[in-house]
C-alpha cells in the first residue's frame, strides 16, 4: 500500500473515525474463503475494511446533493464525457471564476465545478485522498456472522422461490470503530471543508442492506475545520448562485 504519510509530510492528516452502531455488509461477491453470497472486505492483514473508494464514493453523491441545493452548477458523474471540463448535454452557467483552472499541460483555460475541484474527474486530479479505513480489533477476534436473506419480489409483494441468500456481516452491535486518515492537497477549495464536513453528517450509514439494519454508525471527524472567512466565501457563492 502507498504510504500517504510519506507523500505529504508537510501536510497534517484529517482524522476519520467511524464507529459502528449495527454490523457492517460492505460487500465482495465470491470470496473464496467464506459460504457467503456477499461478503465483507478485509485488508490483506485480515483486518475489515471500508475502503476509501466507497467513502469517496458515498461523500461525493452527497456533496453533489448539497453544491445543488445550493445551487451552484455541477456536473454529472460518473461518466467522463458529462463530467466536467466537457459536460456534454449539461447546462449551467460553468465559465464562473471560482470555476477556472489553467491546465497545466496544454495551458489552456478550464472551468471545473466545485464537486470536481474536491474530487476529481478524469482530467483533474482529486484535491482530496483518502486511505482505507481499518477497523481495529484484531480479525481473530471478530467471528465471521452469516446472515441470510430471501430476495423479494415487490411487484407481487412476495419472496422470490429458490432465491435464499447469505451475507457475511461483522459481528453486531460490537461498537467495532473504523479509523484512517485523509489529506487535502494545499489547492483544496477552501468551501470544499464546509462541504465534506456536512456531507459526512448526512452519511448515516454505509453499504448495503440498510433497512434491515446494517451499517448504521456515527461518525468523528478531526482536524477538518472551518473558519468565518470560509463560511464568508461559501455565502458570497451561494448569493451568486441565487443572482444568477
Ligand atoms: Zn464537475
Amino acid at each position: 500500500m502507498i504510504q500517504l504519510t510519506a507523500l505529504n509530510q508537510n501536510i497534517e492528516p484529517i482524522i476519520i473515525t467511524a464507529t459502528l452502531d449495527t454490523a457492517l455488509c460492505i460487500g465482495a461477491g465470491g470470496a473464496s474463503d467464506t459460504l457467503a453470497d456477499k461478503s465483507v472486505i478485509r485488508n490483506a492483514a485480515g483486518n475489515l475494511i471500508i475502503p476509501a473508494s466507497q467513502l469517496k464514493g458515498r461523500l461525493r453523491h452527497e456533496c453533489e446533493k448539497l453544491a445543488r441545493g445550493l445551487k451552484y452548477p455541477v456536473c454529472s458523474s460518473p461518466k467522463g464525457e458529462t463530467m466536467c471540463p466537457q459536460r456534454v448535454g449539461i447546462e449551467g452557467d460553468f465559465e464562473r471564476e471560482d470555476y477556472e483552472h489553467i491546465n497545466i499541460i496544454s495551458r489552456s483555460r478550464q472551468y471545473h465545478c466545485i464537486i470536481c475541484q474536491i474530487f476529481g474527474n478524469p482530467s483533474l486530479p482529486s484535491r482530496v485522498i483518502f486511505e482505507d479505513l481499518i477497523c481495529e480489533e484484531e480479525p481473530e477476534n471478530l467471528p465471521k456472522v452469516l446472515r441470510p436473506g430471501v430476495t423479494i419480489n415487490r411487484r407481487r409483494k412476495i419472496a422470490e422461490e429458490n432465491k435464499l441468500y447469505f451475507l457475511e456481516t461483522s459481528p453486531m452491535n460490537l461498537k467495532l470503530t473504523f479509523t484512517g486518515q485523509c489529506y487535502l492537497t494545499p489547492d483544496f477549495p477552501d468551501v470544499g471543508k464546509i462541504f465534506l464536513l456536512t456531507a459526512f453528517k448526512h452519511i448515516q450509514a454505509l453499504g448495503g442492506s440498510k433497512s434491515s439494519g446494517l451499517g448504521w454508525l456515527t461518525w468523528q471527524i478531526n482536524n477538518l475545520t472551518t473558519d468565518k472567512l470560509i463560511w464568508e466565501k461559501l455565502k458570497k457563492g451561494v448569493e451568486k448562485n441565487v443572482s444568477n
